[in-house]
């Protein structure tokens, strides 16, 4: 691990101040920062500490909603009551993820901002865009079995690996942050994840410095919340392919898809043909699916995965 040096915030502008000097990062949780600076594909030289802002709570909007604190953790908002009853998606996606440990540790805007699992980003020996902007793309004619079926690009096909940002995409959550010099910004989830063109390494929205404080979510909109996630183990490993739905009881409803995409993919057209079942969505939610030979089964996995869902919504 390379040297750095280490501050803890006591204030949110100041905090974003501090990071917006070149080497600077953000640390929350640590679980994805500190595993990625011990094999030094991150070298921050110096780390700010956001634990003590006190951004944890999550408290009502008063449009009916909900804001989480950047810094809840993925235990506190998986467990809580009015997450369980009114968003049971968001809750259902957390759970599926890491482990009972990690979630105790990860904050919400941490996983927000956890970075792709792309096996050549995590080998500092081998060309990667994202790690080393202008070195190439090994996964591109390499092992691409767990990587990017759609919205993908000639310099990089990796995925985004969190469950919860799937679940946030199809409840239409809204990123809050601060920036440098005080202002505010509320970026929707749709424009907060961005694809990689060819510029793989610029992953979101965010300036540098902007600091996530709450991510808020717009009031219940009912239905069946599902989150049904593909993984090669039952549990502790990260989606082939996953499902996040909202399903009305006369068929209509929302579905996002995570594990095919750089970003968590909704293509809200496809939405329009739930009522006719798993085939049609899938037309044209992978209308634009460019697989590689390792990874064309997760076309199939789609569809497949839609239509438990989809079954699962009608019994419920
Ligand atoms: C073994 C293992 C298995 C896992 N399995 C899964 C899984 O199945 N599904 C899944 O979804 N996840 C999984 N994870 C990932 C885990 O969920 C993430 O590591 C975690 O959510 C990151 O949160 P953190 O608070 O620890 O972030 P950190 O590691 O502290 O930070 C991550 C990044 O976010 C930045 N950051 C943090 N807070 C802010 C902020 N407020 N504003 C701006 N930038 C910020 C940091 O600078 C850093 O770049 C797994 C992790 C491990 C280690
Ligand atoms: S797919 Fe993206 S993350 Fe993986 S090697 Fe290529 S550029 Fe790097």
């Amino acid at each position: 691990m390379k040297a750095f040096t280490y501050e803890r915030a006591r204030d949110a502008v100041a905090a974003a101040r501090a990071a917006a000097r070149p080497g600077a990062k953000f640390l929350a949780g640590g679980t994805n920062l500190l595993d990625l600076m011990k094999i030094e594909v991150e070298t921050p030289t110096h780390l700010i500490d956001v634990q003590d802002l006190g951004l944890d709570r999550i408290e009502k909007t008063k449009e009916g909603g909900l804001r989480i604190g950047a810094f809840a953790t993925n235990t506190a908002l998986a467990a809580d009551d009015r997450v369980r009853r009114d968003y049971g998606v968001l809750s259902r996606a957390i759970v599926a993820g890491a482990s009972g440990q990690l979630r105790n540790k990860a904050t919400t805007a941490g996983n927000l901002l956890q970075r792709t699992r792309c096996p050549y980003f995590y080998d500092t020996n081998m060309a990667c865009n994202k790690r080393k902007p202008g070195t190439g793309c090994s996964a591109i004619g390499g092992y691409s079995r767990q990587l990017a079926v759609v919205g993908a690009s000639s310099d990089c096909i990796a995925t985004n690996p969190s469950d919860m940002n799937v679940a946030m995409r199809v409840l239409d959550a809204t990123v809050e942050t601060v920036n440098a010099d005080g202002r505010t910004r509320a970026i929707p989830i749709a424009d907060f994840h961005r694809l990689p063109g060819n510029t793989p390494h610029i992953e979101t929205a965010l300036h540098p410095g902007e600091l996530i404080t709450a991510i808020t979510l717009p009031r219940p909109v009912g239905g069946t919340h599902i989150y049904e996630k593909v993984r090669d183990r039952a549990s502790y490993a990260f989606a082939l392919v996953s499902v996040a739905a909202v399903v009305q009881k006369d068929g209509t409803g929302r579905v996002a898809v995570g594990g095919v995409a750089h970003k968590p993919w909704r293509v809200e057209a496809a939405e329009a043909a739930l009522p006719q079942g798993a085939n049609a969505v899938t037309a044209t939610l992978l209308a634009d699916a460019r697989p590689t030979p390792d990874n064309a089964y997760k076309v199939p996995l789609v569809e497949r995965t839609l239509a438990a869902v989809i079954s699962q919504a009608r019994t419920a």
